[in-house]
């Protein structure tokens, strides 16, 4: 029979294996803040009493893609959302609030949905493996595979048809950003805001735009319905 330590004792044996495994990144913290304060003395000073993006990310939590290397932007010019395979579920109640700080709080003028070429959340959507509670979070791609069927099965490589997929994948996020009541309510009261679908390619670090940016009168045409249409008003693509 094992004798376990007292909790007491676990804590201290992981504050002690914490402390000694992560004191490279303490060092590099203590260099970063260092460097920012040599080339910019009020640098923190001044990100401390304001926090004003005009710009919310919505991108995948792929360590690859480190959103605001990308694009050039300092500590407190981008708002950031992130999960596997950069989803806007209307259901998520994280996604939700951060959308509802950044549009109604923040007033973002622009929201960028940010997929990435060989996105393993993508792949993982379609491969057939059971993984557990990610194949639940990854269903809405499956959708997105299946409503696209026969474009993507007659690409033959199948690494292509996943970059496809990866692109249809944020379209259809913008879709769902673009549909969302905080967006809606946002245009409608004749706030700039602007929509954009990116990818990230991991192979040369240049991102993609889609096209498919929107904003408020573009949605509204799209959304509102032909007298005679009797389906499928809302379709982007
Ligand atoms: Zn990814």
């Amino acid at each position: 029979m094992k004798i376990l330590p007292s909790s007491g004792l676990w804590l201290t044996i992981v504050r002690i294996m914490g402390a000694s495994m992560l004191d490279h990144l303490k060092a590099n913290n203590r260099a970063w803040a260092e460097r920012m304060v040599c080339v910019d003395a009020d640098f923190f000073r001044r990100l401390e009493r304001q926090q004003a993006p005009e710009y919310l990310w919505i991108g995948c939590s792929a360590s690859r893609v480190p959103a605001n290397e990308i694009v050039g932007l300092d500590p407190g010019e981008l708002f950031v959302h992130r999960n596997v395979a950069n989803l806007a579920p209307p259901q998520d109640a994280n996604y939700l609030s951060v959308l509802q700080f950044a549009v109604e709080i923040l007033k973002v003028k622009h929201i960028l949905v940010v997929g990435h070429y060989g996105c393993s959340g993508v792949s993982a959507s379609v491969d057939g493996k059971r993984r557990g509670l990610v194949d639940h979070w990854l269903h809405p791609i499956r959708e997105v595979y299946h409503e696209h069927r026969d474009v993507l099965d007659a690409i033959p490589d199948w690494s292509d048809r996943l970059d496809s997929l990866c692109e249809l994948n944020v379209i259809r996020q913008v879709r769902n950003v673009a549909s969302d009541v905080f967006v809606q309510e946002a245009w409608a009261r004749g706030q700039d805001l602007r929509l954009h679908g990116w990818v990230y390619s991991l192979a040369n670090g240049l991102v993609t735009d889609l096209d498919v940016t929107l904003e408020r009168l573009g949605y509204q045409r799209k959304l509102a319905p032909h007298p005679e249409a009797k389906t499928d008003a809302n379709r982007l693509d």
